[in-house]
């Protein structure tokens, strides 16, 4: 199973993401973790996305198409995985249809977990993110055991620097401007999914699990 998680910065889409892989058995891939992980090895691709991450734009499709592209070639994505934060642009979806296409294969499902604008400023405050592990808290929601640490590794939480409220603003224009056209995108492949994302986190899971069977 392919699936692909739409959705504005903050809608829940790697909270959904991580539930949907264990529950399937797939590989979940971030791109925003990937960079995240290269920022933190201060690899060149690290220091070249970094540029672009802090300024809450999005990173040069070029970049991010080569990793993307690398990354579900390995073995265990062989049956399927899910995808959050990739693709961002028409482009994007693009290459990724046409590499799957040379293989026979294509995209089963995009889920859009839809939160308005109002919503999002709130939420993104209150994240709280594991740069080692990739988990993700909410100072309210979903508070990790110990204040500023993580239950499942032991590190420490961070505020991430693309979560203060002036680059959220700015996420939120490049989303309107460049990934909301990939829910037309997807409504016209007839894969399109849309979910509620303002209620709980489990029951937007079990709308999730409600379509995906
Ligand atoms: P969020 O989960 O809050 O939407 P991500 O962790 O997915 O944020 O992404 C963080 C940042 O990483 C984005 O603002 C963007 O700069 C970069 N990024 C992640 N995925 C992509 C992508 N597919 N294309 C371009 N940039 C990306
Ligand atoms: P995205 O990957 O779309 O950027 P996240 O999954 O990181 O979003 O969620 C953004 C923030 O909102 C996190 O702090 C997360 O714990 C919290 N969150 C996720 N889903 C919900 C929900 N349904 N209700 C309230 N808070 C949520
Ligand atoms: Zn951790």
């Amino acid at each position: 199973m392919k699936i692909i998680m739409l959705g504005a910065p903050g809608a829940g889409k790697g909270t959904q993401a991580k539930m949907i892989a264990e529950k399937y058995s797939i590989p979940h891939i971030s791109t925003g973790d990937i960079f995240r992980a290269n920022i933190k090895g201060g690899t060149e691709l690290g220091m070249e996305a970094k540029k672009y991450m802090d300024q809450g734009q999005l990173v040069p499709d070029e970049l991010t198409v080569k990793i993307l592209l690398d990354r579900v070639a390995k073995d265990d994505c062989k049956n399927g995985y899910v995808l959050d934060g990739f693709p961002r642009t028409i482009p994007q979806a693009e290459v990724l249809d046409k590499a799957l296409s040379e293989l026979g294969d294509a995209v089963d499902y995009a889920i859009d977990v839809d939160v308005p604008d109002e919503n999002i400023i709130n939420r993104m405050g209150g994240r709280r993110a594991c740069v080692t592990c990739g988990a993700t808290y909410h100072m309210v929601h979903v508070p990790p055991k110990q204040e500023g640490i993580c239950d499942k590794c032991g590190s420490e939480l961070i505020l991430r620097d693309d979560d203060k409220p002036e680059t959220v603003k700015k996420r939120l224009d490049v989303y309107h401007a460049q990934t909301q056209p990939l829910i037309e995108y997807y409504t016209k492949k007839g894969i399109l999914k849309s979910v509620d994302g303002t209620v709980d986190m489990m029951d937007v899971f079990a709308k999730i699990t409600d379509i995906l069977g």
